[in-house]
């Protein structure tokens, strides 16, 4: 399967991986968005969060906690932070590996675009 996300899971490709496990990987967004903006995906691969099914909703857990971790960690927890999953066109979704994206270190406004 041609996929970059699997890509980067398997380290065929190179990402700055910030945190890894069994389940999951994290890496910086290549176009951040915010000064900190990363990307936490499952090893599985999911094409889009319609894709997600039962069993995986631990593991879509583990990516939220995956997040909130490595904003602990960073120092940004309490200042705020960001999630967000896009889905398909209107959703705007780009790369179809379902991913956690973590916006951190500045104010972010509400709604999104
Ligand atoms: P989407 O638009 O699907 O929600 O988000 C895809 C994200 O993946 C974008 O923020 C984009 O910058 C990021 N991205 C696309 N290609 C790469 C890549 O090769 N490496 C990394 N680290 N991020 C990527
Ligand atoms: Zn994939």
């Amino acid at each position: 399967m041609d996929c970059l996300f699997c890509a980067i899971a398997a380290k065929k490709i190179t990402a700055d991986i910030v945190y890894e496990d069994d389940k999951v990987v994290a890496f910086n967004d290549i176009d951040p968005k915010a000064p900190t903006h990363i990307l936490v995906i499952p090893r599985k691969h999911i094409a889009t969060i319609n894709d997600m099914e039962t069993d995986d909703k631990e593991l879509l857990g583990h990516m939220a906690y995956t997040a909130k971790s490595i904003a602990a960690e960073k120092g940004f927890a309490e200042d705020g932070f960001r999630l967000a999953m896009n889905c398909n066109g209107h959703g705007g979704q780009t790369v179809f590996h379902i991913h956690l994206h973590m916006l951190g270190e500045r104010q972010l406004s509400w709604p999104p675009g």
